[in-house]
């Protein structure tokens, strides 16, 4: 069977990690989280004191960029991919307040996004691949067979994450999170470089009133369109 390429992108926490993971394992695709690869950046800036509130030291950072090294490992105990920074497992300090709240500055840098862009291209030189992100379908993989590109309403996606979080034991107000969703949403939306925006032959899936099984279903579904492929 011809593999493919798959690019699910859309808004924050709108579970496009989720979909994307779940159809990953379920067709024996790799999956690439690529907003996990913007956040181990900005969580390097914030370690070597890159940021002045909002501001970024963006000479200090380019300069580091060539030496920033991005990878993902498969941890068969929690059968979870873990994200790693120049060799340090970083997956759980990623996944906090801290780093979301200063990620899209640090995601609106074009010398940033053109080293991503093309080590997330490199990972997917072989399709067989579930990539998650902004730009997926527009910037990383414009001639992706299938693009998804995914929202919800902004406080059902504050909801979700202060869900995961509580989940995870890592404390946060459900009024923070809401903020820091609609902040990013605007960010993401009015950068200069690779704004978010759902590329024209993308297909549109709001999920707003959909549980998990319904999207996995749904996703299937779509995957079995543009394969012809039945999975189980
Ligand atoms: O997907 P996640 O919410 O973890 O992404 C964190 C941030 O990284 C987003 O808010 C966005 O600013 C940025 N991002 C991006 N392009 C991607 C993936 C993420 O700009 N492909």
């Amino acid at each position: 069977m011809k593999k493919i390429t798959i690019a699910i992108d859309g808004f924050s926490s709108c579970g496009k990690s989720t979909m994307a993971k779940d159809l990953a394992r379920a067709v024996g695709y790799v999956y690439i989280d690529s907003g996990a690869m913007y956040r181990a950046v900005t969580l390097y800036s914030l370690r070597k004191g890159y940021f002045k509130g909002q501001t970024i030291d963006t000479d200090a950072l380019r300069r580091d960029m060539p030496d920033i090294r991005i990878s993902f490992r498969f941890d068969p105990d929690t059968q979870r991919s873990q994200t790693y920074l120049n060799g340090e497992n970083v997956e759980a300090d990623i996944r906090g307040m801290e780093v979301s709240s200063h990620v899209s500055p640090i995601a609106a840098l074009d010398f940033v996004r053109e080293a991503l862009v093309r080590l997330q291209q490199e990972m997917g030189r072989e399709k067989g691949i579930v990539m998650d992100g902004r730009d997926i379908g527009t910037a990383v993989f414009p001639d992706a067979e299938l693009k998804i590109f995914v929202t919800a309403s902004p406080d059902i996606r504050a909801r979700r994450r202060f869900d995961e979080l509580k989940a995870k034991g890592q404390p946060a107000s459900y009024e923070e999170i809401l903020k820091n969703v609609e902040e990013r949403d605007y960010i993401d939306q009015h950068r200069d470089v690779s704004p978010l925006r759902k590329a024209d032959d993308a297909i549109l899936l709001d999920n707003s009133h959909m549980s998990i099984a319904e999207q996995k279903a749904w996703l299937l579904e779509q995957f079995k369109h543009a394969t012809g492929y039945e999975a189980d």
